[in-house]
């Protein structure tokens, strides 16, 4: 609670998220010999002498990370696991267990929490995970779901967010700006709605974007593909914020300056045309968009030959001493990049 005590009111806004959650746990010291790694990661780390067990949490909030009017219930439950999951891949380790935190108001029917939990279910069965628990609570605000992932990590494939090296090859899985195109196509066939509730939705054509927002996949397929080629990452993270955000993440926590080709970054040649609709710009949209849940890693030179021809791995850049991360542009130009949008200096 607010101590009146101490009457100072620093907006949040000041840190941001980043910084607020640094703020909160700079004094947290570790007591217990078993904990492998504290925060700053995609998932903890407890050692079980043999074997490392990860850790994850993920909350979402309704109006703040989905939105019913387009979101059905079945794959909201869906997502809420995956984006757990693909923390837990991202460490390098195999998912096993979730529980499930659900908070929810009295405008939401039994039939309505069925649906959530069968999308729930249906991820379980795909990702071979089991749901051991959870709590369940009244709301006043709105629908909250908060699911807690574990899994279980080769100690000598464990990979963090630290460790990519001089000259290391930048790797990202699948493709980029999906996600956030097809919230776009939700958003706006929504706000159609609203002005015109007879008219139905446009979405025909737009499936596969569609898809990467409502229903988005964790790369479990890359962490077995990792091992059966003997690549072991020397540095790895989810994509839950946007490309630029994570490169910037992998950089500062491994001490490594990122260099990215922007003619490198994977983009569906759907999102061409849609964003000169929209207006916008492709590499922006597959830099900054968020939400498409691939991984982004580092291996070391030596591994490319085994990379190198896999069409769901694209190299997009190398890792050079240093600090920070840039944009090598289609036309040469060297751009530092920034968590949110760059500046081209011409
Ligand atoms: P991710 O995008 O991989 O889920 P986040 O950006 O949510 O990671 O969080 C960054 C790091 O901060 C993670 O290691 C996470 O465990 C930690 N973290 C986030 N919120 C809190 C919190 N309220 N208390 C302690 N640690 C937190
Ligand atoms: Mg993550």
């Amino acid at each position: 609670m607010f101590d009146s005590k101490n009457p100072q009111r620093t907006p949040i806004s000041e840190l941001g998220e980043f910084g607020l959650i640094d703020h909160l746990v700079k004094n947290a010291k570790s007591k217990l010999p078993n904990t492998a790694l504290a925060m700053g990661d995609d998932a903890g780390l407890i050692d079980h002498g043999a074997y490392f067990t990860a850790i994850t949490t993920d909350l979402l909030v309704e109006g703040v990370h989905f939105d019913l009017s387009y979101m059905p219930l079945k794959h909201l439950g869906y997502k809420s696991v995956v984006v757990n999951l693909s923390d837990i891949y991202a460490m390098n380790g195999t998912a096993e267990h979730i529980t499930v935190g659900i908070a929810v108001s009295n405008r939401f029917p039994v039939e309505a929490l069925e649906e959530i939990y069968e999308g729930i279910h249906l991820a379980c069965e795909r990702y071979n995970v089991d749901l051991i628990g959870g709590d369940t609570t009244a709301s006043t605000s709105g629908l909250m779901i908060s699911i807690t992932a574990t899994g279980r990590v080769e100690k000598a494939k464990a990979t963090k967010r630290s460790g990519a090296k001089d000259n290391d090859l930048i790797v990202i899985s699948g493709d980029v700006g999906g996600a956030y195109m097809g919230l776009q196509i939700l958003e706006r066939e929504k706000q159609v709605f609203i002005e015109n509730p007879d008219m139905q939705p446009e979405l025909g054509g737009h499936e596969y974007i569609l898809e990467r927002q409502l229903k988005p996949e964790a790369r479990k397929d890359i962490v077995d593909l990792l091992h059966n080629l003997q690549v072991q990452p020397t540095s790895m993270i989810d994509i839950s914020d946007g490309l630029s955000s994570e490169i910037l993440h992998l950089s500062k926590a491994s001490n490594h300056q990122f260099n990215v080709y922007e003619n490198k970054i994977p983009i569906d040649p759907s999102i061409y045309t849609l964003c000169e609709e929209f207006n916008l710009n492709t590499t922006t949209v597959g830099l900054n968009g968020g939400e498409d849940y691939e991984l982004l890693f580092t291996i070391s030179i030596e591994d490319h030959d085994k990379i190198k021809a896999n069409p769901h791995l694209s190299v997009i850049g190398y890792v050079k001493e240093g600090s920070g991360a840039n944009l090598i542009t289609r036309d040469d130009k060297v751009v530092e990049l920034k968590a949110q949008g760059f500046k081209h200096h011409e």
